[in-house]
């Protein structure tokens, strides 16, 4: 069939958080073709997609797709149940934990694969019909400590700039980001700019394939990132290459980030982070002679159990530099899953914010949703998602409902995490697939792909775009707001939606950053980025023109001392070991595994290892290597490359059979965002 011919619907890519919009062209259940929006206020428009966004589809129609109910029989084998039945048992088991322990003995993981109202309406689920405020989502395995750092620091944790300002950046500094496969246009981007002239200053433990275009790579040991981070500060406080005027006038607490700093002398910072003094003053001056610098990061930063502590060093260094609020300068933590910036954070399933970071603990906030919500609500916050794990230990949460998440691979210390699901009283997974978490499951309910329903999602740059239904939903699988309604209605309650449109109403009425965000003006707009407070706010490119979200409309600096990772390298587990993704590769794999195509380019996982260490060990690439760590287990083929140093091993996230978290850390958290630290773990490798 010609183009023309085939039916064709606008929406937002549902792999990661850089929103690509292209236009799906789709035959019956087939989808044939996608081509980029040339839209022009799209947040990446006529820039192609990637390979996820213009091949990865074939998973909607895999064989394997769950398209009735599950669940378990008299064997403990999964049987196909009607809808009503599965729906019967989830009363049942999730009714009964409540009724003998309260809801508190509940959980619920929403899914930031999920659009804004299904998420809106997690919170509400939980808070409203179960009792519980331990709601929570994988923003809590990557990037919470990221919104707990900004938000202290700024007021909002969230990016502070627009795509657009990586292309016009004179400098821009990405740290701890495989930004070519993990946020491949937005990689793209930031490449073009390159090539016109800006600086681009990476520091990673890896030689990531970005660090191809950088003007100065520099690999820092794993685990000390406030470290370096304070050394560029110190230096550029010392020779007086701040921005006085926009720390006199913008700020607080610089006095102290100066003195904090100082004992981030050359030799230490050399020995504790490999990063020579002239690397850390030429990235200084490039920064300090820049007029608009981008500070960029992903998980590097954040998945330690400091994270919060590393990106407020970075949100200190922005500001006093003066890297906010104007064109080309900011701050930009690059969102992972396609709607985690709204979904996971903004729409609240989070167990201490209501819908808009308003806090639980707040009486007024909390009156508010009481009266819209008819319930009552603890002002007690719940549990973040990796304590859940450990609160289960102690029979303190005994029943879960995920939904979208697989955490039987994504969390941290999978063996533990194993162990908990299958102990659970009761366990309710909603899915595309019967994945490793659903393995667990009492009963599986079949949800919908972002293909086969109609919402919006938020990215990276706080852009709210529509995602449209291409087709209609497979077999009698429905989306995850329908499931949830018809749950919320056979525990007592009365929603009564007919469209996630009107869902979006009642997140507009009870959330003032997204007071103006109505699906009309998505529609009609094209996207809108939060804070949009009203029906006449045209939504705000960049933050922090004018004042920070603080109480007196200054950024609060925070001085960040010392820290190392909860684990360091000695003679028994003499590595660390580093975790990511890959280009061809999505997360847990549920969509990308069932992609022919890309699986022949990343198949397996495998483990990155410096020539010397491979030496040493008489590994060659392909040798299959045995990894362990205190925790457990696993072997994979090894890729022996320098893009590692020799202290360092890296393994992607992408396989069961060689599950990576089987050998991280479930206990080490974030103290301010419960954020684990899946980016240093001690582990020994040997040839298997
Ligand atoms: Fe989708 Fe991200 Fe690729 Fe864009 S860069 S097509 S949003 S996976």
């Amino acid at each position: 069939k010609r183009l023309e011919e085939l039916n064709v619907a606008d929406t937002t890519c549902g792999y990661c958080a850089v929103g690509c919009r292209f236009d799906l062209y789709s035959d019956g259940e087939e989808i044939l073709a996608a081509r980029p929006t040339e839209a022009e206020d799209a947040p990446v428009n006529g820039i192609s997609t990637c390979v996820k966004g213009k091949f990865g589809y074939d998973f909607v129609n895999s064989d394997d797709r769950l398209t009735t109910p599950l669940v378990r029989d008299e064997r403990g084998e999964f049987r196909e149940a009607t809808w009503d039945e599965a729906l019967s048992r989830v009363v049942e088991g999730l009714g009964s934990i409540q009724e003998e322990h309260g809801g508190e003995a509940l959980s619920v993981i929403a899914s930031s694969k999920a659009t804004n109202e299904e998420n809106y309406l997690m919170g509400k689920f939980a808070r409203q019909v179960l009792g519980t405020n331990s709601v929570d989502n994988c923003n809590r395995l990557c990037h919470s400590s990221t919104v707990a750092g900004l938000a202290k620091t700024y007021g909002y944790g969230a990016a502070s700039i627009s795509t657009d300002d990586l292309e016009i950046a004179d400098c821009v500094l990405l740290t701890g980001s495989n930004t070519t496969e993990a946020h491949p246009v937005l990689a793209t981007r930031i490449k073009q700019n390159v090539r016109d002239g800006a600086d681009l200053l990476v520091f990673d433990p890896r030689e990531v394939q970005i660090a191809e275009y950088a003007t100065q790579y520099t690999r820092v040991n794993p685990g000390y990132d406030a470290v370096w981070i304070n050394a560029i500060t110190r230096h550029i406080v010392n020779n007086d290459l701040y921005d006085e005027a926009f720390v006199e006038e913008r700020t607080t607490g610089f006095e102290a980030v100066r003195e904090a700093v100082q004992e981030f002398t050359p030799e230490r910072v050399e020995e504790v982070t490999g990063v020579p003094h002239e690397e850390i003053v030429s990235a200084a001056e490039t920064i300090a002679d820049a007029d608009r610098c981008v500070f960029g990061w992903t998980l590097g930063l954040t998945e330690h159990s400091h994270g919060t502590e590393n990106v407020m060093a970075m949100a200190n260094l922005a500001a006093v530099t003066g890297n906010l609020g104007k064109p080309g300068t900011g701050v930009s933590p690059f969102r992972g899953q396609n709607n985690v910036q709204g979904g996971g954070g903004d729409m609240g399933p989070l167990p201490d914010n209501f819908p808009g970071y308003q806090d639980i603990a707040d009486d007024e906030i909390r009156a508010k949703f009481e009266e819209a919500w008819e319930c009552e609500i603890s002002p007690e916050y719940g549990y973040y998602t990796t304590q859940m794990f450990l609160a289960a230990d102690d029979d303190d949460l005994r029943g879960m409902y995920i939904i979208g998440e697989n955490a039987a691979l994504s969390e941290p210390g999978v063996n533990h995490a194993e162990d908990i699901l299958e102990e659970l009283e009761f366990l309710v997974v909603q899915d595309l697939f019967v994945n490793e978490t659903a393995q667990y499951a009492d009963v599986v309910l079949p949800a919908c792909s972002f293909v086969e329903k109609t919402g919006t999602f938020t990215n990276t740059d706080r852009t709210v775009q529509m995602v449209n239904e291409v087709m209609e939903p497979k077999g009698d699988s429905q989306p995850d707001w329908e499931i949830l309604q018809a749950l919320a209605n056979r525990m007592g309650r009365e929603w009564s939606y007919d469209s996630t449109a009107e869902i979006m109403e009642e997140v507009n009425s009870l959330t003032p950053l997204y007071g103006g965000v109505t699906h009309d003006r998505v529609e009609s707009e094209g996207g809108l980025q939060w804070p949009c407070w009203d029906e006449d706010h045209p939504g705000t490119e960049r933050l922090y023109a004018d004042a920070f979200n603080t109480d007196d409309g200054k950024a609060h600096l925070q001085a960040v001392g010392y820290s190392e990772p909860a684990e360091t390298p000695d003679e028994e587990y003499p590595f660390t070991l580093t975790t990511g993704r890959v280009l061809y590769q999505y997360h847990t794999g549920t969509m990308t595994h069932r992609e022919e195509g890309i699986m022949q380019y990343t198949p397996s996982d495998f483990i990155e290892i410096n020539p010397d260490t491979a030496a040493n060990y008489g590994i060659e690439s392909g040798d299959m290597v045995r990894v362990t760590s205190r925790r457990g287990e696993i072997v994979v083929s090894a890729q022996v490359t320098d893009r590692v140093g020799p202290e360092s091993v890296f393994i992607p996230i992408h396989f069961a059979e060689s599950a990576v978290n089987r050998l991280t850390d479930e206990e080490h958290l974030d103290p301010a965002a419960a954020t684990p630290e899946f980016k240093v773990s001690a582990v020994r490798i040997a040839p298997d």
